[in-house]
């Protein structure tokens, strides 16, 4: 496996929490490895005329807690093994936020910058044509993820209702609101975010009306986290990047100029009085919280040592290596791990679901509130784990959400 390797570092937090909980081998041997994974050949129609052959996946990591969930990621970097690791994530994020799901994820070796809408359009059917008999509202339910959208989301439900003859909103979520989204789910990552955010501030003793916020990613979950930053805590956010590197203001970004020049140019850099720094300058600069919102492996062992925040919320999957965990724990640098910290896209993916079930469609309000609760609780059960068994914040949550499946697995009588 190569360095750095996501499942490998999904793997070894397992272990570690094994030992925490003193697991028996034959439980660890259940949740070490996926339970189903499906790889899928791709063929699409170019607009040039030739057919182009894509490889994509669709993994369920574990679902005795309910039909597995998890977003689709299109990327060129894409890997099994990444899928594998997202997908464990998933199981344990559902798991902690104590909603009845399970875990899974699925994605595409592709460039979405690189196809016409057209293509895209026909690779999303065609994935759906691919995979359509592995997943359904109550077996495995996907949703966005880097590089797919709600019109994304809209063309695979509607792929996947002509196969199965009849309307089936509810087989993914994250879908846009006239036809089965949820109100608020655009924003749920970064609101969820917000509120362990706030919670965190509360328990570092932090006034969030003067701290200084840069973040790492500037896609979803960073643009929000941005702009809700400002708005609901009057926190100053001083840098904010994306693939092309940050863009940095000691006084406060204006967050509406940089997501206009973004959707203008594709890229933070050079925005309106802004100056331009690198991503990894990003991570430490001299601020009081850092958002990472971008992908694996931001936080290594190279970098940790250099952060000087107080709080490190972990709004992407996997931004930070094991190694570096360790040196973030030494620092005392109090971490909102990934699965704790980006539990509100899942949580409102969840409510889309039982209203996709129901047919009646709550107000954002009414969203926000049950987001609020969730996340709450969430965040102070693992706080109380981490201080109970004297771990870091990330294996607090790793022992609550594990135990919840390994306890589920036993009343199924599974182990
Ligand atoms: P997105 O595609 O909307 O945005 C990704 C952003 O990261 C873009 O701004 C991109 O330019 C930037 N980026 C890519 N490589 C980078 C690099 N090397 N350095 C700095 N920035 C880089 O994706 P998203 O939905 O915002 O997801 C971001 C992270 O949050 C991922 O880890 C994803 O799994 C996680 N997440 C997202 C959701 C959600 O609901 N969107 C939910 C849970 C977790």
């Amino acid at each position: 496996m190569e360095k750095n390797n996501p499942f490998e570092i999904a793997q070894k937090q397992l272990y570690t929490c094994a030992k925490v909980l003193n697991l028996e081998d034959d439980v660890v041997r259940m949740l070490e490895n996926p339970m189903q994974q499906v790889q899928v050949s791709i063929p699409v129609k170019m607009d040039n005329g030739t057919t182009k052959v894509f490889q994509g996946f669709r993994i369920i990591y574990n679902n005795v807690l309910g039909p597995a969930k998890g977003g689709i990621r299109f990327h060129p970097e894409e890997t099994i093994d990444t899928v594998r690791a997202l997908a464990a994530w998933m199981t344990w994020k559902c798991a902690l936020l104590d909603v009845p799901l399970g875990g899974g994820k699925g994605g595409i070796i592709c460039n979405t910058k690189e196809l016409s809408e057209g293509e895209l359009e026909r690779l999303s059917r065609s994935y759906i044509d691919c995979v359509w008999q592995f997943i359904g509202p109550d077996v495995d339910v996907p949703a966005p993820d880097v590089y797919t959208t709600p019109q994304i989301m809209a063309w695979m439900m509607d792929e996947y209702s002509k196969l199965s003859g009849k309307n089936q909103f509810g087989v993914l979520t994250g879908k846009p609101l006239n036809v089965g989204g949820s109100a608020g789910r655009g924003d749920a990552t970064a609101m969820g975010g917000m509120y362990t955010i706030r919670e965190a501030a509360k328990e570092v003793g932090m006034d969030l009306s003067k701290a200084k916020i840069a973040i790492q990613g500037f896609g979803n979950a960073g643009s929000f986290a941005a702009k809700l930053s400002q708005e609901l805590f009057g926190a100053t956010v001083v840098a904010v990047s994306d693939s092309k590197g940050g863009v940095y203001n000691p006084d406060g970004l204006d967050i509406a100029e940089v997501l206009k020049h973004k959707k203008e140019t594709k890229s933070v850099i050079n925005a309106p009085n802004t100056e331009t720094i690198t991503n990894t300058q990003v991570l430490e600069l001299d601020v009081d919280i850092i958002i990472a919102a971008a992908l694996e492996n931001a936080i290594t062992k190279d970098n940790a040592g250099n952060i000087k925040a107080t709080i490190l919320a972990e709004l992407a999957n996997g931004p930070t290596t094991p190694e570096a965990d360790e040196i973030l724990y030494k620092n005392g640098i109090h971490v909102i791990p990934d699965f704790l910290c980006n539990a509100g896209g899942v949580t409102a993916s969840y409510f889309e679901m039982v209203q996709n079930t129901y047919m009646y469609y709550w107000t954002a309000e009414e969203v926000y509130a049950r987001l609020d609760q969730k996340m709450t609780k969430a965040y102070h059960e693992v706080l109380y784990a981490s201080k109970n068994h004297n771990v870091t914040m990330r294996m607090g949550a790793y022992t609550v959400a594990v135990t919840r499946v390994v306890d589920a697995m036993k009343t199924r009588g599974w182990v």
